[in-house]
């Protein structure tokens, strides 16, 4: 028999992890759409090509945390890592660059091959969205509005800092590559192996190694800031402004940096000291030739991701599920009209748990352990004279109300 354990890494979402969960998507969805985000939903798995073409082959992502198999017919697929490859896939496969510019929206698991502890997982949840079409910077200043705006919402935004870089346009980046990769070069001794692979083809993934021998290199290495022509200069100030604004409050950090060539201009994350080892929270920017480099047109855009368990752990108070009333049937013959009643009262809008079984002693525990706000008993004597017994159970008030009154009654249960 296979091992009934949860694969390491995967979990199961149930009660209040589930209604955390569920609060930060509903939250995000609401708010995304507040900013003309639609929703989409890409495939969960897409072709391997897909993600290397995106991520690039020397990513952490593509190296190492892939889940990649061969289905059936030989195919090479790839379990999405994350989403921005996917809806950059949906609008060269779907034409829809010309209908830009695009808002999208999505919420969905992700999977990556990592080591599993607290808020880093191998099946785990994003939000994010993708602004696809506006090479402008009000498109990266309203990206992060709306960012900010659901952590708002969700009551973390106080819980996080929000750190921003540019990384320049195309010239920018190839004069800065060059003073980086000659100061590394200069260093390469002190460089991890990996880093030293990366010098030739991805010098700018250094700067966000996490091997701690790179880090004391990279904190002497020249900054980006330094070596940005006058348009980049402009485009990022234009985005600061923007926040400033609208009261976005934000820190520089000009090590904060994006591996890959298509990354451009604006680079952000939302961190957060309260989840230990895990310090990123949600984290976007503008991947301007992103959708080009995958064989589609030259179309702009920018966006972030966000981890949904990250989120939902920051969520100081876990949300209640529904309180619902009960309907108690006091006795077997009584449980038809209670079925009845159950039913009518949910088309009218309430949530209702139906005591299924045992005396009433036993309905009325299954009442208290459902959270019921409210017990309706009715038995034999009440039908006869078509009334109900009300019982708040919050107060343990009682009061005999008429069956044709009780909707008007339960209005304060709802
Ligand atoms: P980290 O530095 O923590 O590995 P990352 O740079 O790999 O994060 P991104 O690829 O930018 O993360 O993904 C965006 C967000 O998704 C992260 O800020 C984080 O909230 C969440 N996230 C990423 N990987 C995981 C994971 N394995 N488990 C849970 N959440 C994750
Ligand atoms: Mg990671």
């Amino acid at each position: 028999m296979a091992n009934l354990q949860p694969v390491r890494g995967t979990h199961d979402l149930v009660g209040e992890e589930m209604r955390r969960h569920r609060q930060v998507v509903e939250t995000a969805r609401a708010t995304a759409g507040l900013y003309g985000f639609q929703e989409i939903a890409t495939p969960i798995f897409e072709f391997t090509e897909v993600f290397k073409r995106t991520l690039g082959d020397t990513s952490d992502i593509v190296t190492k945390e892939m889940y990649s198999f061969a289905d059936n017919s030989g195919e090479n697929i790839t379990l999405r890592p994350e989403n921005t490859a996917g809806v950059a896939r949906a609008v060269i496969s779907g034409g829809l660059a010309q209908h830009a510019p695009l808002k999208f929206f999505y919420a969905g698991p992700m999977f990556r091959y990592e080591r599993p502890q607290k808020g880093r997982y191998r099946q785990f949840h994003q939000i994010g969205v993708e602004l696809i079409g506006v090479a402008e910077p009000l498109a990266d200043i309203e990206t992060i509005a709306a960012g900010a705006r659901i952590l708002d919402a969700l009551g973390v935004l106080g819980r996080t800092t929000l750190e921003i870089n540019t990384l320049g346009d195309g010239d920018s980046r190839a004069a800065y590559r060059a003073v980086l990769v000659d100061y590394l070069r200069g260093n390469q001794a002190g460089l991890s192996e990996d880093s030293r692979k990366r010098l030739d083809r991805n010098p700018l993934r250094v700067l966000d190694s996490k091997d701690e021998g790179d880090r004391t290199i990279v904190a002497g290495a020249p900054l980006f800031t330094d070596h940005l022509n006058q348009g980049s200069q402009d485009f990022f100030a234009a985005v600061c402004d923007g926040l400033s604004l609208l009261g976005i409050a934000y820190v520089r950090n000009p090590r904060l940096v994006r591996g890959l060539d298509y990354y451009c201009h604006t680079a952000f994350e939302f961190t957060t000291g309260d989840l230990g080892a895990q310090s990123a929270v949600m984290a976007g920017g503008r991947y301007d030739g992103l959708i080009a480099q995958m064989g589609g047109p030259e179309i702009p855009g920018v966006g972030w991701a966000a981890g949904i368990e990250r989120l939902g752990m920051l969520l100081t108070e876990a949300p209640q599920a529904l309180r619902p009333v009960a309907v108690v049937p006091v006795g077997v013959a009584a449980e038809q009209p209670a079925l009845s009643l159950a039913e009518d009262l949910r088309r009218a809008g309430l949530a209702v748990e139906l005591g299924y079984r045992g005396n009433l002693s036993k309905r009325m525990k299954a009442a208290n352990k459902a959270k019921a706000r409210a017990a309706i008993l009715i038995g034999e004597d009440e039908l006869k004279r078509a009334v109900a017994t009300v019982r708040d159970l919050d107060t343990g008030e009682q009061a005999e109300v008429p069956l044709t009154a009780l909707h008007d009654h339960l209005a304060r249960f709802r």
